[in-house]
């Protein structure tokens, strides 16, 4: 049973994406006809091989009987030992006459090439053997003893190995190389940088329409783009060019759009790459990849590098002193501040580089001469979300209820990348119920399943189970309807949803700041569940497990990080350089350690009390609920406002605010420079 809230935050379904890339493969072809070559060339070796045996070998076997027998009659002319492992049997005339007399011989009496073989098991056996078979014999023939070399096979048999072992080595190093990107794909190329060169000859097709919000960001960014293009303009005043900007912004925020959208429109040379390229199995080889990079990168100046995820290497230097640090990665680093601050300021090449992590970026990186700027890409707030829908729903075929100020409305928390997936949920969804067009119900579908999770209705429950779910999610929501500062419920289900059992969906106000009384609203909400259970059943589960995580961490963050908790004090033990390490020592001591864990309980016991104590009060409401979500599966805020009449503090100032904020952006986009802007299609 889980609490979630309308919180989409760590709902990250996109990863960053990759930028496009436009020449990615050209050597596709190449590739094909090299592995034909390897193939037929080793088709040809083995066809050797065996061939080269067979002709060695092209007469008939003969048994020892037989060549006895033969040699009894004195039909035998010559018997050639063959490397002391086969004895090859010339006939004489008379053994010619008796056994192929379509042969006609030589003038010697015997034909040129031997008429049997015989393999021979030991030596000395088979040389007393003739003797033996010619003992009452007048003219005996004796063995000779011929050494013959089958070259081919000998070769075959030094080279092949290593012809085999050389192709394999190819092989893995041509693979190693298009892993690495490195051009030619070569073990040569290893040290080259992987960036992709974005310029006039490769087609970007975003553009900062494609970006919704973040008008700030992109206002900077094309300062930046102007820069490079009329660097007179500001260095003629005595101005600096700036030669590193930081996008920093929780992950699908979307900064590696913009930047990708910067590429489109900058129209100078862009390098894009992944701050873990220059990472390699290789030792040394993440430095000359930097060197490689910033030498490209001036020879096509003025232009950008774009560095996604420049935390891989970014990352703060001789921090794990213990276990000996990543010496390969700081050395990575070191290259890149040197060459950072190495170039003038005014070669023309600026780097634009991405993190989700800037807490963790080493600071000599931070500092002002490497990135000088950090544009901070926030997530999303009403009128942004409404914008990023706006883009995503451009292809889409909607119906006329989808309104994106309400969906706006709905999906506070919800970054663009999670936008962008209701909006493709929503068409996936309208498509598997054979519907022409995507409607309301779709988005909110889609919503739900992006907070939740699949909903699974073949989960088997037991009747008492549904009503033990029922109950803990109608005390979430009574405690928090009945809560002044707690989120207002928009809906409760009881259909299994990913991992949890029942879910109740909240519409969290959009704060900057939460106040003492808020988050302990919030903690006795939370806690609804489980004192629902303990009031209706006077026993508890194990189904609150989520819950009091969530409490727990929230009372923790309470006392010892923001400074709520009166007797612990104005204090805060958190870290926001990530420079210190607390994992193995505490910045406090052990008697201050002890007072936490009390101040922690008696926060998370207290906010419990408060909630049985609410859910008593309200048990007729508690168990109407419950029954109706039994009945029902899904209830709505209406629901609760029929059982509980309206919250008294809900009004609509808030909400006024809101519709003030989404009008207004509405008037901006009307101005007459948007003008073309397609709406939904
Ligand atoms: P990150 O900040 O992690 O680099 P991305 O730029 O990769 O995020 O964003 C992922 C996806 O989310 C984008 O491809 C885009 O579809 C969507 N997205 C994110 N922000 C926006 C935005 N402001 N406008 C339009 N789409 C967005």
């Amino acid at each position: 049973m889980e609490n979630n809230e309308t919180n989409g935050a760590g709902n990250n379904p996109n990863q960053p994406g990759q930028p496009d890339h436009p020449n990615q493969n050209p050597n596709k072809k190449r590739r094909f006809n090299m592995m034909w070559i390897y193939a037929i060339l080793f088709a040809v070796l083995i066809g050797l091989q065996f061939f080269g045996r067979d002709a060695a070998t092209p007469q008939e076997e003969v048994d020892q009987g037989k060549l006895i027998e033969m040699l009894k009659k004195e039909e035998v002319g010559k018997i050639e030992l063959i490397n002391k492992e086969d004895a090859e049997i010339f006939l004489n005339q008379k053994g010619l006459a008796a056994h192929f007399p379509e042969v006609t011989p030589n003038p010697d009496g015997l034909t040129s090439t031997a008429n049997y073989t015989y393999r021979i098991g030991s030596l000395e056996r088979f040389e007393e053997m003739v003797e033996n078979a010619q003992q009452e014999v007048a003219h005996p023939v004796y063995i000779t003893n011929v050494r013959r070399n089958n070259w081919m096979s000998d070769i075959l048999a030094w080279v092949l190995p290593f012809g085999l072992l050389i192709v394999f080595w190819i092989v893995m190093m041509r693979g190693m190389g298009r892993n690495m990107g490195g051009g030619a794909g070569s073990i040569f190329n290893i040290g080259k940088s992987r960036a992709q060169l974005y310029d006039k000859n490769t087609s970007v097709n975003v553009t900062f329409k494609d970006v919704a919000g973040l008008e700030e960001a992109k206002v900077e960014i094309m300062e930046v783009v102007d820069f490079l293009k009329n660097p007179e303009k500001y260095t003629k005043l005595g101005g600096k060019i700036p030669k590193g900007v930081l996008l920093v912004g929780p992950p699908g925020t979307g900064k590696t759009l913009l930047a990708k959208s910067v590429a489109g429109e900058a129209n100078v040379p862009f390098f894009s790459l992944s701050g873990s390229d220059f990472v390699e199995m290789f030792v040394g080889v993440g430095a000359s990849r930097v060197r490689d990079l910033f030498s490209n990168a001036k020879s096509k100046a003025p232009c950008i590098i774009f560095i996604d995820e420049i935390d891989a290497i970014g990352r703060a230097r001789g921090k794990s002193a213990i276990t000996g640090g990543n010496d390969e990665r700081e050395s990575t680093l070191n290259q890149l501040l040197t060459e950072m601050d190495g170039f003038g300021t005014n070669s023309g090449v600026i780097v634009l580089a991405a993190t989700n992590r800037a807490d963790i970026l080493d600071k000599a990186l931070l500092r002002a001469g490497r990135f000088d700027r950090q544009i901070y890409v926030e997530l999303p707030d009403i009128v942004g979300r409404k914008e990023i829908f706006e883009v995503h729903m451009r292809g889409l075929k909607l119906g006329k209820d989808v309104d994106k100020d309400f969906l706006a409305k709905q999906t506070p928390g919800f970054s663009g990348a999670d936008i962008a997936n209701v909006c493709n949920e929503a068409a996936l969804m309208a498509a598997r119920k054979g519907k022409d067009e995507i409607d309301k119900q779709d988005f909110l579908d889609a919503v739900d399943r992006i907070i939740g999770g699949l909903e699974k209705k073949n989960k088997i429950i037991t009747p008492e189970e549904k009503k033990v779910i029922a109950f803990h999610e109608a005390g979430h929501a009574t405690t928090s309807w009945l809560l002044q500062y707690a989120h207002p419920l928009v809906k409760v289900t009881i259909v299994p949803r990913g991992n949890s059992l029942g879910a109740a969906w909240y519409l969290p106000e959009e704060r900057q700041i939460t106040t003492k009384e808020q988050m302990y609203h919030e903690m006795i909400a939370t806690l609804g569940g489980r004192a629902a259970e303990q009031v209706v059943f006077g026993q508890i589960s194990t189904g609150a497990l989520s819950d009091l995580e969530k409490v727990t961490k929230q009372a923790f963050a309470m006392v010892t990080y923001y400074g709520l908790d009166e007797e612990i004090g104005n204090l805060s033990y958190y870290d926001s350089s990530g420079q210190q390490d607390y994992s193995l020592t505490k910045p406090y001591s052990e008697k201050t350690a002890e007072t936490i864990d009390q101040r922690v309980s008696f926060i998370v016991e207290k906010a419990y009390k408060d909630a049985v104590a609410i859910l008593t009060d309200h048990r007729d409401g508690l168990t109407q609920l419950a029954t109706k979500l039994v009945e029902e599966e899904v209830i709505f805020g209406e629901d609760l406002e029929q059982i509980f009449g309206k919250r008294p503090w809900d009004n609509s100032e808030d909400e006024k605010l809101k519709n003030a904020a989404l009008k207004a952006a509405e008037n901006k986009s009307e101005t007459p420079e948007n003008e073309n802007q397609p709406e939904n299609a």
